[in-house]
């Protein structure tokens, strides 16, 4: 079984947190690189701010959240 590291901020996938880390993220509100998601592979991803749901990470965050006081996009739970 291989595991998968996502950024929580726009969803890419890497094998390990080292090579996600490494790469630079266009939605991450507070650097330029991207952050794993830390919480566990869901079927359903809620945004923490408003409650949308989306099927992947990558889906969610490709929205704007209204309610996201830090950024522009839906960051999930
Ligand atoms: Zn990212
Ligand atoms: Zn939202």
């Amino acid at each position: 079984m291989s595991e998968k590291v996502y950024c929580k901020y726009c969803g890419s996938s890497a094998s390990s947190v080292s090579s996600l880390t490494q790469h630079s993220c266009s939605k991450n509100p507070e650097g330029k690189y991207h952050v794993p998601y830390e919480g566990s592979e869901k079927s359903k991803y809620e945004c923490k701010y408003c409650g949308s749901s989306a099927s992947s990470i990558s889906s969610l965050t490709q929205h704007s959240c209204s309610k996201n006081p830090e950024g522009k996009y839906h960051v999930p739970l």
